[in-house]
């Protein structure tokens, strides 16, 4: 008998749950892997795209590499999720299934935040970057605002690494002492879980003269003015808004009725949802980790043991432990790495390696060997 299962999502989950299954259960799998893209890129590929560094056709990685026993990838619009039948729609087809795992990652809820599209720029999506690319060149003078406009957030790490990386970029322009750069974050530190990573960064904004305004969201923005207005009432006058828009889960999830408080909530040990045989993984849930690649990975791991278990009646697996590693750009060639367990003690506790310039070579072996994994590339 083969187990069927369908992953809504080919994101860091979905690829990741995917090939996990493959791998275990060979020809005894039926999977069907749905994305509306034909390619997966890194997150952080963003920012190669904003300072021109590499071109958006560079970064993706095309999902018809995918040549996985017992996997089929198809390209469509998931238009309609009934989780009590396991019954998914997309702008295609119909399916059925006996194991369904919801992958669909977060999206940007641009219209939350007055102003963003029309008066700034944001570089959350690979949109925003691109226009980024044009936008930044004719940058020359003032006030640079790196804003978050709502949390929780994808990658907690990268307004820190937005503001470090528009420091170089204005620093090899030569114009970096006629702007200001200043960091907008709704936390009380950087990362923090990890207070040594935390001061890492600190160090670094006072550095390269970067103003960290902690404990704060970007509520709008006045497109004529170039004002920021943060939630305390403060009003920011800038002349180049790079904003972290506010997130919610894909419009198809809201409307599955699966949401609570805006996110998909789960069982912590292996990330079940209330509906048998249903399963929500990465940035679409609310288990309690931050929104990131890493740790939509590691829910992928608990998610594909806990159905590999109940397919071959098998012992409980080890819950999920929320940990993950991420890696941080500091600028100046160098990037740094946190370690972070959100799960295993009485609060989350985080572990930091110093930024050095044989850390990037550990970054693009992080790439790589997810692309040889999950693509065979
Ligand atoms: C600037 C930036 C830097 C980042 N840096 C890092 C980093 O260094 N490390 C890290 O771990 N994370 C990083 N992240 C975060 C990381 O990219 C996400 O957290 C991660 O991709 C989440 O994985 P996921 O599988 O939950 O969702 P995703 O990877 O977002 O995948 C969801 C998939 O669902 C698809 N989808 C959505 N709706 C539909 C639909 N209706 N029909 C069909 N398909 C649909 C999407 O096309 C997408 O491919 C960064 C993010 C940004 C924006």
């Amino acid at each position: 008998m083969k187990l069927r299962v369908l992953v809504l999502g080919a994101g860091f989950g979905g690829l990741e749950l995917s090939t996990i299954l493959s791998e275990k259960l060979g020809d005894r799998l039926d999977l069907t892997l749905i994305d509306q893209h034909d390619s997966f890129y890194f997150g952080y590929s963003k920012f190669d795209v904003m300072f021109g560094h590499k071109t958006s056709d560079a970064i993706r990685i095309y999902y018809r590499d995918i040549l996985k026993l017992g996997v089929k990838f198809k390209q469509e619009t998931i238009t309609t999720i009934d989780p009590a039948s396991k019954k998914v729609k997309t702008n295609l087809d119909s399916y059925d299934t006996d194991v369904l795992v919801i992958a669909l990652g977060a999206d940007y809820d641009f219209a939350a935040t007055p102003g963003l599209t029309d008066g700034a720029n944001e570089f959350y999506s690979l949109a925003g970057a691109e226009k980024l690319r044009e936008v930044l060149p004719k940058f020359s003078k003032g006030r640079v605002i790196v804003g978050v406009c709502g949390a929780p957030f994808k990658c907690p790490p990268a307004p820190s690494e937005a503001a470090l990386l528009i420091h170089d970029y204005l620093v090899n322009r030569g114009i970096r002492n006629d702007c200001e750069i200043s960091l907008v974050m709704p936390f009380g530190l950087p990362i923090p879980p990890s207070p040594d990573t935390s001061k890492a960064l600190l160090k670094e904004f006072a550095d390269r003269n970067i103003q960290f305004i902690p404990k704060k969201l970007v509520r709008s923005i006045d497109p004529a003015k170039h004002i920021a207005h943060l939630d305390d009432g403060t009003e920011m006058p800038f002349e180049l808004f790079l904003g972290i828009p506010k997130h919610r889960v894909p419009v198809v999830v809201e409307q599955s009725g699966m949401t609570v408080n805006g996110w998909i909530p789960v069982d912590k040990g292996n990330l079940s949802t209330q509906f048998p045989n249903v399963y929500a993984i990465g940035d679409v849930n609310s288990v309690g980790t931050p929104k990131a690649g890493v740790f939509a990975e590691g829910a992928a791991k608990a998610a594909a043991e806990s159905i590999i278990a109940a397919f071959e009646s098998g012992e409980t697996p080890e819950p999920y432990k929320g940990n993950g590693t991420c890696y941080i750009e500091f600028g100046g060639g160098k990037v740094g790495k946190v370690n972070v367990d959100f799960f295993s003690g009485p609060a989350p506790f985080g572990t930091y390696e110093e930024a050095t310039e044989e850390l990037v070579a550990d970054k693009e072996q992080f790439a790589s060997s997810r692309k040889a994994r999950w693509f065979g590339i």
